[in-house]
């Protein structure tokens, strides 16, 4: 039984306890996925955003068509890892390193991203991606795809320039934002036909010069390959001699 004189410092303690633990649980950052508190390590490591459990459960995109980043059919990778479609048809896209598909955590992590203006979703990504994903040939400079200047002001920044910003900045290779421009914003392209939306994104891009022999554009999503590749196909007139893709979603 406790007598009455120790109650102060019995109930300080307690308190003081009580007051650290929960602001401990208030103040210790959380993972954007399962809500749990994270460890300070894997906090500073996947910059307060998502934790080692959810990174590991992250839909991986491995073992892919080198071209495109679909997966192989059966017999595709008896010469080299490429698809049946990316064999039969010349792309101007050397290589797609994409990390996870565009799905479940990699596409909720991607709509805080952009939709929500979590800049710490976007930086877990990157940090994902440096995680996963293996380089066997460094490019000269990353070129984000760039958006258009309404989209940024309203956004308030380009989805696709900061994650090239902390992959260039993790990999010291420079970010370009000058080799390729947006002309328009564009439409929806819902209910367009795929010659379309080809059309469009065609017009959309322009590639105003490119002084690097190898580079990488980067975007957070690939979905139809019409940005990518139009991209690519400019660099490519303009003398670059190889272009990669660096994405973290790939659509299936
Ligand atoms: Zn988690
Ligand atoms: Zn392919």
């Amino acid at each position: 039984m406790l007598r009455i004189s120790e109650y102060p410092a019995k109930l300080h303690r307690q308190i003081s306890q009580l007051t650290r633990r929960l602001l401990a649980q208030t103040l210790s950052p959380r993972c954007a996925l399962c809500q749990l508190p994270m460890t300070g390590s894997e906090a500073a490591y996947f910059h307060h955003s998502v934790c080692s459990a959810c990174i590991t459960q992250l839909p991986l995109c491995a073992g892919n068509c080198r071209r495109c980043a679909l997966p192989l059919a059966v017999g595709d990778a008896d010469i080299e890892p490429v698809c049946g479609e990316c064999q039969q048809q010349q792309s101007p896209i050397s290589e797609m390193i994409a990390m996870g598909w565009h799905q479940s955590h990699v596409r909720h992590l991607i709509h805080l991203f952009k939709y929500h203006g979590q800049l710490a979703a976007g930086r877990a990504l990157s940090a994902a991606w440096l995680h996963h994903c293996h380089i066997d040939d460094m490019p000269q400079a990353l070129l984000p795809v760039p958006s258009h200047r309404s989209k940024i002001r309203q956004r308030g920044f380009n989805p696709a320039a900061i994650l090239a910003s902390d992959l260039g900045a993790h990999l010291a290779i420079p970010v370009d934002l000058n080799c390729c421009v947006r002309l328009y914003a564009g439409d929806s392209q819902t209910g367009k036909d795929k010659t379309e939306r080809w059309r469009q994104v065609q017009a959309m891009y322009r590639v105003v010069g490119c002084p690097y022999d190898h580079v990488a554009i980067v975007d957070d999503v690939v979905t139809t390959q019409a940005t990518v590749t139009t991209i690519a196909t400019q660099l490519k007139q303009h003398g670059v001699s190889r272009v990669d893709v660096w994405c973290i979603g790939r659509t299936p």
